[in-house]
């Protein structure tokens, strides 16, 4: 007697990514979540890789989002953080040096 089996009848969705360690590694949707940028329509996703264990972080296109959530892929809403000191004297180094500075606002 053989079994008999449906062509894809039983395939899971994977999600191919790469993890840092392992390089290619296969995913099913359980094992990400993502997070949406509440500014825009982009975000991340963070994944656990199932042969080293490690917890990853990658950034999402608009795109890539959509395929994620059409998988079942949970997700939570990150709310855009407060401009860091790091970025304000940045800007303001560059407002110093730039004599046209609505030429940075343009940019
Ligand atoms: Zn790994």
């Amino acid at each position: 007697m053989h079994p008999t089996y449906v062509r894809g009848e039983r395939q899971m969705t994977t999600i191919k990514t790469t993890c840092g360690t392992c390089g290619d590694v296969e995913l099913t949707p359980a094992d990400l979540a993502l997070e949406l940028d509440a500014a825009g329509d982009g975000g991340s996703y963070r994944f656990r890789c199932p042969d080293c264990g490690d917890v990853s972080r990658r950034p999402a296109s608009a795109r890539v989002v959509s395929v994620l959530l059409a998988t079942g892929v949970v997700y939570e809403m990150v709310p855009t953080g407060p401009i860091t000191e790091f970025e304000i004297s940045g800007f303001v180094t560059a407002l110093d040096r730039e004599p046209n500075p609505f030429r940075l606002l343009a940019g």
